[in-house]
């Protein structure tokens, strides 16, 4: 069977879906691999690495039997599909449902990745959490370049300089790796989430939990569910004081399927003191911090001077070559998963594969996305 690998158009996208390490691991299984020239660029994969591997490079994907992608695919590129073509990538269900459409129309048999099942077995294919992990590394990068001064404690013999204090809120997966890589520059770290598991986690890296005189919240599957407005209001203000105290903050918080819930508002950002910096990593899913622009740097009034709020957009785009080497091997674990004697068939008795598939046959599977179509 015939794999294409696509080369990312959507503007911002610099990950590729296979690298010459993940086409070896399909060709393995039998499978053909075809991927469009440059696809690898941005992740430091050339056409003579990806030819070395096995794979064939062409100008243009034709019609191929798997189709694997980063970005959701565009209306268009889905309506393009022939019927029975399986596709695996990210598919923001929620947000695009035109494509989700075209996919169901098109008779593809889509796979999303953002479906797959939080599971142990499904570890090896979790896109969410491969690139999560990169953009709470990233958080703290782009926190520390535009801070004014060091993360870490220095004595000497000039004075000594204090570290950095950064709160990080929302401890999932992005969030306790930001508290991670924190920590290694030598900030002392502190941090709240709302479901309860989360203060063991937060303190076996190092950080400080922040404890609230609030209930915690947990909903299905370990995730968190959205907040009533009387308690999102009491976890604002008492996580004021924690905000004003810090000089860096990162915020992480997530509903799966939901907004990004309000947790910093400007009346808050503005008791912070100049030179802070505030990266908001929910700003492209409406944000944590109200005023952030995704994509942007705003700069607004703090206490003595400027407080810098940055609205991360594509936050795994930019480390393309680690963010492809994980996505791409999620991609592969998936499809390996799916194939049989050199074929890709889909057995919708296991759960993971049921889980993540979007469109089947003509139909939207996943229930919530069906309902959101009708
Ligand atoms: P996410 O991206 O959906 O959300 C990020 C974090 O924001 C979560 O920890 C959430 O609790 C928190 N949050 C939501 N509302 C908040 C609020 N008002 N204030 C503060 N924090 C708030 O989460 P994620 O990173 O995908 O992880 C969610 C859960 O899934 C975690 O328990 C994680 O350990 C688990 N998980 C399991 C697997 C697996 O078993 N394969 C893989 C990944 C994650």
């Amino acid at each position: 069977m015939l794999v294409g690998v696509k080369r990312e158009t959507r503007p911002g996208e610099r990950r590729v879906a296979a690298t010459p390490a993940t086409v070896r691991q399909l060709a393995k299984l039998g499978l053909e691999v075809v991927i469009e020239s440059e696809a690898g660029t941005h992740a430091g994969h050339d056409d003579a690495a990806y030819r070395e591997a096995g794979a064939d490079v062409v100008p243009r994907l034709g019609q191929v039997d798997v189709l694997c992608h980063v970005a959701p695919l565009t209306p268009d590129e889905a309506g393009a599909l022939k019927p029975g073509t399986i596709t695996v990538g990210l598919a923001s269900p929620s947000a695009e449902l035109q494509t989700v459409n075209a996919l169901a129309n098109a008779g593809a048999t889509a796979f999303a990745l953002e479906l797959i099942p939080r599971i142990s077995r499904a570890q090896s294919m979790d896109a969410l959490s491969s690139q999560s992990l990169v953009a709470g590394y990233r958080a703290v990068l782009e926190a520390a370049i535009r801070f004014p001064r060091f993360f870490p404690l220095y004595m000497t013999a000039a004075g000594t300089v204090p570290p950095a204090r950064v709160v990080v809120l929302g401890a999932g997966v992005a969030g306790l790796q930001a508290i991670g890589t924190a920590k290694r520059l030598g900030a002392r770290v502190s941090a709240y989430d709302v479901r309860p598991a989360s203060a063991d986690e937060v303190t076996s890296l190092g950080g400080t939990f922040i404890h609230l005189d609030l209930d915690t919240i947990e909903g299905a599957g370990g995730y968190a569910r959205e907040m009533s407005e009387d308690r999102a209001e009491r976890q604002r203000e008492l996580l004021a004081p924690h905000i004003a105290a810090a000089d860096v903050l990162i915020t992480t918080a997530a509903i799966p399927g939901r907004p990004a819930p309000l947790l910093v508002t400007t009346k808050m950002v503005a008791g912070m003191r100049a030179g802070a910096v505030v990266v908001d990593l929910a700003a492209e899913t409406g944000g944590n911090v109200e005023g952030t622009k995704a994509g942007h740097d705003v700069v607004v009034p703090g206490i003595g001077g400027n407080v810098t709020l940055v609205g991360m957009k594509d936050a795994a785009s930019a480390m393309a070559a680690d963010a492809s080497r994980l996505f791409a091997a999620n991609v592969a674990n998936l499809v390996e998963l799916m194939t049989v004697e050199g074929r890709v068939v889909p057995d919708f008795e296991d759960d993971v594969v049921a889980g993540a598939c979007l469109t089947h046959e003509g139909k939207v599977r996943h229930q919530p996305t069906e309902a959101a179509l009708r």
